[in-house]
């Protein structure tokens, strides 16, 4: 197969990892991202001296791919990973602090003790929660049964009441699928726990970023695809796709945001293309993948005469609010804990990570946040403070020396019934047109797991289809367009 070219549209961790993987099969790619810096939903901003991360992020250590793409990236160093899973929990309404801990025992024996002496139910609701997880063990997540199922009904049927739903499956529930734990998707639930809890012992452990976000994902992903000879085109925004009738595809850049032509190797002023519009600016490609967020894959899918490209937005959104306060003195000893009977859910330490010399910065996480993502941030502060004092009574003493709020309103798309079957797989009705995302069918939640399989199945989807498909570049040369690729390096 001659050299094929594909334009990979997104650099969040799905586009990425379709570029390295196209890179690595020996395709030469050009990643487009709108924004002035790669890394998507992961990422961080400057504010006051210190980096703030868009929101907390954490994985486990079963999200293989992800940290296999952190190894490529040769940043594994600036992640650290529980040596065993460890969770806190706080209650807000003074009841004693509960500790999840697991064991060296095999699983699912690991966790058998931490939910043994779970304080915050009664002897008789912890046996009744065993019976239940293990109950996920003969789930099928694939199962449309499943898909359609909502998780409260499911887990009541299993005897799971009120409380055992908010004090205890709440906890992971609704931070690992961003949405009301009665209301999730009890298929993406059944991954979770099967691969979680229920699987390796290990699996569980908890990792995060000790640098920011932007650092550890961005930064590092230029070098990478700087040094595989990818073309990275950041401020380029992907307005439009368009099949070609020879094969292959021509992208259309919207005028804001995108690169100058002479700033760019392969993005041509379109007076030679006369397809993109007076002014214009437009890219040929044999191949394309779609590494962006739902509604703007249905807005670009639709362009190139994908079929099932108005299905992709009834998927919905959910947003993830973050608040960030910072003390003048520590007021938290953990680095994270998560919360019970209080608007908190869980709290994480930024002071080393965001680069505060002196004080503590805590980010109060917020999942499945539709009631905070409009309330304005004087309102979060008096709902948040005091909840965080009730948490940690050190806080009352001490001064806040900032306080501000960081909203995602799209953070996910909406693990609820029915989106299994709404998710659509890496290839599209038109050849040599792919998807990627962690919105896309990869069988796992909305995460950075999620976002990095997607990218593997693109890359490997793409890969096998150009080798039937014409070449674009052929096609143009033949058209009288091959000046559209003529200042690629
Ligand atoms: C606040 C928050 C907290 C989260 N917490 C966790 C967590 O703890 N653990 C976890 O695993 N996951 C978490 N997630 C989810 C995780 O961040 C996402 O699943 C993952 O990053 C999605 O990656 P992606 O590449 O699929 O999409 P994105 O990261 O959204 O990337 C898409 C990219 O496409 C670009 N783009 C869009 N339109 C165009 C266009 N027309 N042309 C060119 N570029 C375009 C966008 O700018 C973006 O960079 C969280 C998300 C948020 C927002």
């Amino acid at each position: 197969m001659s050299e094929r070219r594909v334009v990979v549209i997104g650099g969040g961790l799905a586009g990425i990892t379709a570029a390295i993987g196209l890179r690595d099969a020996g395709v030469a790619v050009t990643l487009l991202e709108s924004r002035p810096r790669l890394g998507g939903a992961a990422s961080s901003y400057a504010r006051a001296g210190l980096m703030i991360d868009n929101g907390q992020h954490v994985f486990l250590r079963c999200c293989t791919s992800y940290q296999e793409l952190l190894a490529r990236l040769e940043v594994t160093g600036q992640v650290a990973i529980q040596d065993r899973f460890d969770v806190t929990v706080l209650s807000g309404a003074g009841d004693r602090p509960a500790r999840l801990r697991r064991t060296g025992l095999p699983s699912p024996l690991h966790l058998a003790g931490a939910l043994a002496g779970y304080p915050l139910l009664s002897l008789a609701e912890r046996a009744r929660v065993g019976r239940a997880a293990l109950a996920f063990r003969f789930a099928d997540p694939a199962s449309a049964a499943l898909d359609r199922q909502p998780l409260g009904d499911w887990l009541a049927a299993r005897g799971q009441d009120e409380r055992a739903r908010r004090r205890l499956w709440d906890l992971f529930i609704i931070s690992a699928l961003n949405i009301g734990g009665d209301d999730a998707n009890v298929g993406l639930a059944a991954t979770v726990i099967k691969t979680a809890l229920l699987g390796h012992r290990g699996a569980a452990d908890i990792g995060m970023a000790t640098v920011p976000l932007g650092r550890l994902h961005g930064g590092a992903t230029a070098d990478l695809l700087g040094r595989l000879g990818a073309e990275v085109r950041l401020g380029a925004r992907a307005g439009a796709i368009e099949r070609l009738a020879g094969g292959g595809f021509r992208i259309s850049l919207s005028r804001a945001g995108a690169t100058a032509p002479d700033e760019v190797g392969t993005v041509e002023a379109s007076t030679v293309d006369a397809g993109a519009g007076p002014g214009g600016l437009s890219i040929l490609a044999d191949g394309v993948v779609l590494a962006v967020p739902a509604g703007q894959a249905a807005r670009l899918a639709a362009s190139a005469g994908v079929t099932t490209a108005a299905r992709f937005e009834q998927l919905g959104y959910s947003p993830i609010v973050n608040v960030h306060v910072i003390y003048d003195r520590q007021v938290m000893k953990l680095p994270f804990v998560a919360a019970v009977d209080s608007p908190v859910q869980w709290v994480f330490d930024k002071t080393r990570q965001s680069g505060l010399q002196s004080g503590q910065y805590l980010a109060v996480s917020l999942s499945a946040a539709d009631d905070y993502v409009d309330m304005p941030t004087a309102a979060l502060r008096r709902l948040f403070l005091p909840a965080l004092e009730k948490l940690f009574p050190a806080a009352a003493g001490a001064r806040i020396t900032d306080f501000f709020v960081t909203r995602e309103r799209r953070a996910t798309f909406r693990q609820a019934p029915g989106s299994g079957a709404l998710r659509p797989g890496a290839a599209t009705s038109v050849p040599g047109l792919t998807l990627a995302g962690a919105w896309t069918d990869t069988g796992w939640p909305d995460t950075m797991e999620g976002a990095v399989r997607s990218g593997h199945n693109a890359a490997r989807e793409l890969t096998a289809k150009l080798r039937s498909l014409p070449s674009a570049l052929g096609a143009a040369s033949r058209g009288g367009l091959d000046r559209a690729w003529s200042g690629a390096s």
